[in-house]
């Protein structure tokens, strides 16, 4: 099911990365950790991959009015359209899909990794005001090649102040097996949630498994296409 809407507002939130918000039309349902299809109406750069791409919603479902969607700027053309379409603009969105959603009680500590804007979905997560998501330790593992390529940090930062059970680790280095080995080890008896494109993704899950973490306590999403 597709739903109109319109570009409510666009911000750089970090280096290269842009945040485009859009009108929440009154039907469309999500949880945290869903994504969407925005599709614009016209290319004003050819695209050999069409006029649509998939993004996890980076909001949190409370906020009725708004959504949000983060990426790299890459100078794709669907993406170089959407980042010039002006405020008020109108694109379509597809009906919200994906599993990655947390349960409704968490039954364990969480580790959550984010490779770049793999952060979407955990900010979707994190944004809402169930307290519930804090009954035990969530830590984050956030990785980016530098702090101003580092999206939502400040608000990352902030959050790690003022909630006791929430950890950030942010790293600055390209991630390896080796260093996930090390953290399987720190974390467990964690359930890890993993996303970021697929390289990354991949890496990291050889790492915790090469460290003992069974494959039941990894979940992951890969943005494919990166
Ligand atoms: C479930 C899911 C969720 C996802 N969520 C997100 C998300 O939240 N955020 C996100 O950013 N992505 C997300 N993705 C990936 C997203 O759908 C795109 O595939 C990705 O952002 C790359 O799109 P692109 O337009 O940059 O590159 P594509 O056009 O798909 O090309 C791939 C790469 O080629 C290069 N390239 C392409 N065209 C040009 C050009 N004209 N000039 C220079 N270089 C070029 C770029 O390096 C680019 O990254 C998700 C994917 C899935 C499957």
């Amino acid at each position: 099911m597709l739903f109109e809407t319109q570009i409510i507002a666009h911000e750089a939130v970090a280096e290269g990365t842009h945040e485009v918000t859009l009108k929440r039309p009154p039907d469309f349902a999500f949880k945290a950790g869903q994504y969407t299809q925005i599709m614009v109406p016209e290319l004003t750069k050819a695209d050999p991959k069409g006029r649509s791409r998939l993004f996890s919603i980076a909001s949190s479902p409370e906020d009725h009015e708004y959504l949000q969607v983060v990426f790299r700027d890459s100078g794709s053309g669907f993406k170089e359209t959407l980042i010039n379409m002006p405020v008020g603009s109108s694109v379509q969105v597809e009906q919200a899909a994906g599993s990655f959603i947390l349960p409704q009680k968490l039954a364990r500590p969480q580790v959550f990794v984010a490779g770049g804007v793999g952060i979407a979905p955990f900010m979707s997560y994190l944004c809402q005001k169930i307290p519930d998501i804090w009954e035990h330790p969530i830590t984050l593992i956030y990785g980016n090649q530098s702090p101003e390529s580092a999206a939502y940090l400040h608000e990352l930062r902030q959050m790690s102040k003022e909630q006791k059970r929430f950890s950030l680790n942010d790293i600055y280095k390209r991630p390896t097996p080796g260093l996930f080995l090390k953290l399987a080890e720190k974390y467990k008896d964690a359930v890890w949630r993993v996303v970021g494109p697929p390289g990354m993704v991949a890496t990291t899950v050889n790492g915790l498994q090469l460290g003992g973490i069974s494959s039941g306590k990894i979940i992951t999403e890969s943005f494919e296409g990166y």
